[in-house]
């Protein structure tokens, strides 16, 4: 039987300061910690890329302990990592990394994107892995646009892709370590949708761009109220779109352990957070040119 998850959170996506990138940080952010398994959401541009305006360069830094993603919606970024990775990822393609025991990477508009100028739009995602995993060996998926699985509303006007998790008897390509489902939603307006997330995750949908209406009462808009938390009681969630908009909706079987976070580390306990900024100064993390 279907059953509408009821709404625990709706909040707005207030610009932060990363060094000095400005982008949006709906979460963590007042009232809302985490929705384990997911531990950040940012929500980057859109910047007007040229070779005078060129504020999102990551240059090398590490990881450990969870799982970075990157979903570009706009302009054009290289990956690098010190698995010896180096991707170009376009707009609609993902980059799945997971850190396990270390990883080194960066990322930044291509040359080529910077010298032709355009926007440059994305979301950061942290999902953390439970402490089995933790310290499993780094990976990277790298999913391009076209290979994504899409399925449609039945008005047509909505379509959703499936990165990870499943919808309507299509899976997603990226392997996971835990249960979860990310989806990105593009609707046209007048669209609607059903989107069904088992009653044991925890989920949210986030709003890039437009605006719509979630389960039948809630009104999420750009520059407003842009994100809504789910409780774990039902099985679906509904949207409708006011214009063209753009979501995001991800799911997860909550982890349900102590996390201890710090900068770049999401570890169980500050021994282990320690242990990370060791064994990164001593280079057990790897090398990225
Ligand atoms: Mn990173």
């Amino acid at each position: 039987m279907k059953q509408l998850k009821t709404i625990q959170h709706k909040v707005a996506s207030p610009f932060v300061n990363m060094g000095a990138i400005k982008l949006r940080q709906p979460l963590p952010s007042e009232g809302v910690e985490n929705v384990d398994p997911f531990l950040l959401l940012h929500h980057y541009g859109p910047y007007a890329i040229s070779e005078f305006n060129n504020p999102f360069d990551l240059g090398a830094h590490p990881h450990r302990g969870f799982e970075p993603i990157t979903l570009l919606f706009k302009g054009e970024q290289l990956h690098r990592d010190s698995l010896g990775n180096e991707m170009v990822v376009k707009a609609g393609d993902v980059q799945w990394t997971t850190a396990g025991r270390g990883i080194i990477h960066a990322e930044a508009p291509t040359k080529e994107f910077v010298k032709k100028g355009g926007d440059l739009e994305g979301i950061q995602l942290w999902l953390n892995l439970p402490a089995k995993h933790k310290m499993m060996t780094p990976k990277y998926q790298h999913l391009e646009a076209a290979n994504i699985p899409r399925v449609s509303s039945e008005d047509s006007k909505v379509e959703l892709h499936i990165i990870a998790g499943n919808q309507q008897e299509k899976q997603g390509p990226i392997t996971t370590q835990t249960s979860v489902n990310v989806f990105t939603v593009y609707a046209d307006k007048d669209g609607e949708m059903k989107v069904e997330l088992p009653e044991t995750h925890q989920s949210l949908l986030y709003l890039l761009e437009g605006a719509i209406v979630v389960n039948g009462t809630e009104v999420l808009e750009k520059g407003a109220d842009q994100m809504v938390v789910f409780n774990q009681d039902g099985n679906t969630i509904t949207l409708k779109a006011k214009e063209k908009s753009t979501i995001l909706i991800v799911s997860g079987q909550p982890i349900k352990e102590k996390v201890t976070q710090y900068g770049p580390y999401v570890m169980n306990t500050q021994t282990e957070i320690l242990e990370a900024m060791r064994d990164f100064q001593q280079g057990k993390m790897g090398y990225l040119y």
